[in-house]
């Protein structure tokens, strides 16, 4: 039988963490559970959930731990029943509470984590990077650009499907630097957490992100 892959993509925002997740899901056939993603969708859609963490979202703050790890518990259960095959945790966890739960989580659904990919890079290219980046508004596209790195053909259109692009609002210089002070109280503290496990693998993300993705295929092929 084969193994199961459970991953998590560690790193300060802006290190590359999602480009990269999205990618090897996709390689590897994975689901990608995105909590930054889930939680702006929640927004979109103006659940409960996205009402409660509007606000901290867009200021740059880490909405609250219960918030997280209850969305988090109902994605594992629900992915658990189905035929299951492993999956990427991006965003998720960020504070020892929430890794915390979810190594009881994992405990509870007889998981094993396989590794925490912690992709890094020095804090003036995250915050340059951050401050770049624009997203195609297209939801089935998606298309990620950076107007230093990999700017698009024309002016705030897609190349890939022509959409307009848009800014985060939590891309803003000031969003920023906030998000990386809550990485660095907050969040840095798992490198550590993990580190004891034995579970983290440092990848350098400075560099080009075809080679960042490389290393982490022939790391996640030699789990199998
Ligand atoms: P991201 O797209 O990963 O940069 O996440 C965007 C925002 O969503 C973060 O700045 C937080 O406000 C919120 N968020 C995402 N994941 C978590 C988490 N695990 N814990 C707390 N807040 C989170």
């Amino acid at each position: 039988m084969k193994k199961e892959i459970n991953i998590i993509f560690f790193g300060a925002p802006g290190a590359g963490k999602g480009t990269q997740a999205k990618k090897i899901s996709s390689k590897l056939n994975l689901p990608h559970i995105d909590t930054g993603n889930l939680i702006r969708e929640a927004i979109i859609n103006k659940t409960e959930l996205g009402q409660r963490a509007q606000s901290f979202v867009e200021s740059g703050k880490l909405v609250t731990d219960q918030l997280v790890i209850d969305l988090i518990r109902e994605k594992l259960i629900v992915l658990k029943d189905r035929h299951y095959k492993g999956f990427i945790l991006d965003g998720y966890p960020r504070t020892i509470p929430q890794a915390n739960a979810l190594g009881s989580l994992f405990g509870e659904l007889n998981l094993e984590l396989t590794n925490v990919i912690n992709i890094q890079a020095p804090e003036d290219m995250l915050v340059k990077r951050l401050s770049s980046r624009r997203i195609c508004t297209n939801k089935n596209c998606g298309a990620i650009y950076n107007l230093i790195t990999k700017k698009p053909m024309t002016e705030n259109k897609c190349d890939l499907c022509g959409s307009n692009l848009y800014q985060r609002k939590d891309d803003t210089e000031e969003a920023a630097h906030e998000r990386l002070n809550e990485y660095n109280n907050k969040t840095a503290p798992l490198e550590k957490y993990y580190r004891e496990k034995d579970k983290l693998t440092d990848i350098d993300g400075t560099k080009d992100p075809n080679n960042v993705y490389n290393e982490i295929l022939r790391l996640v092929d030699s789990h199998k």
